[in-house]
């Protein structure tokens, strides 16, 4: 059994009946394994959308309108196994290496860079819980991008990020910084843990105000860094 039909024997597809529009489910509380199907470009079998080759004649196919969670095979939500994450996306980065497709033809070869950029938008949105957070949000019928500006910003959470802006412009030494930076990632960690929480119960407006505090920590923690770095070189 070569790696390429390996994926398609573990990938347990249960098939639908596609939509007539294409459209992909968006359904937050859609089974992750009731997926779109399409028919492969090279024998009309079944495929998943989301799934890069054939499980009948293991052709690479077209991206697709799978969501990232389909693309990495990771059940849809906020709190990820990320261990999991990094063995889906490696194992499909070796899949889709250039090096297979060598000797395939130009439609394969076409489709398989096609399938690798998928691959990394995934990986990289699903890898950075801010982003992975606005996607899920938008998964779910909230577009934070869009909102953002007009919605009015907690004040708890300007009062947060007033306090520890000054604490961070009152930071003289390394000491002072390390203690910010350490608060900080208290924070942040504390964040994400309740983003979590929120998105498992579909508390959008909640998950949408710990959006906004995370960009706020998160901005700080930039700054944070840059600050040392500055102090370092000074000294
Ligand atoms: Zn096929």
């Amino acid at each position: 059994m070569n790696a390429t039909s390996e994926y398609s024997a573990k990938r347990k597809v249960t098939l639908v009946q596609a939509r007539a529009d294409g459209a992909a489910r968006l359904d937050p509380k859609g089974a992750p394994e009731e997926r779109i199907v399409q028919a492969c470009w090279s024998c009309q079998g079944p495929v998943g959308a989301g799934d890069p080759f054939c499980p009948s004649c293991q052709a690479v196919q077209p991206p697709g309108q799978a969501d990232h969670f389909q693309r990495l095979s990771l059940p849809r939500g906020f709190g990820i196994d990320t261990a999991a994450l990094e063995k889906s996306y490696f194992r499909m980065q070796r899949l889709l290496h250039p090096d297979r497709f060598a000797t395939r033809t130009p439609k394969e070869k076409a489709l398989s860079q096609q399938q690798a950029t998928s691959l990394n938008d995934a990986y990289e949105t699903l890898n950075d819980p801010l982003a992975r957070a606005a996607y899920l949000a938008g998964l779910m019928g909230r577009d934070v991008l869009k909102e953002d500006g007009n919605a009015p910003v907690d004040p708890m959470i300007l009062m947060e990020a007033m306090e520890m802006r000054e604490a961070l412009d009152e930071a003289e030494t390394a000491e002072d910084l390390g203690a910010v930076t350490k608060h900080t990632q208290g924070e942040i960690a504390d964040c994400e843990s309740e983003l979590s929480d929120a998105f498992a119960a579909e508390d959008l407006d909640r998950a949408v105000t710990l959006i906004t505090r995370l960009k706020y920590l998160r901005k700080l923690a930039d700054d944070t860094r840059a600050r040392r770095a500055e102090l370092r070189g000074r000294a």
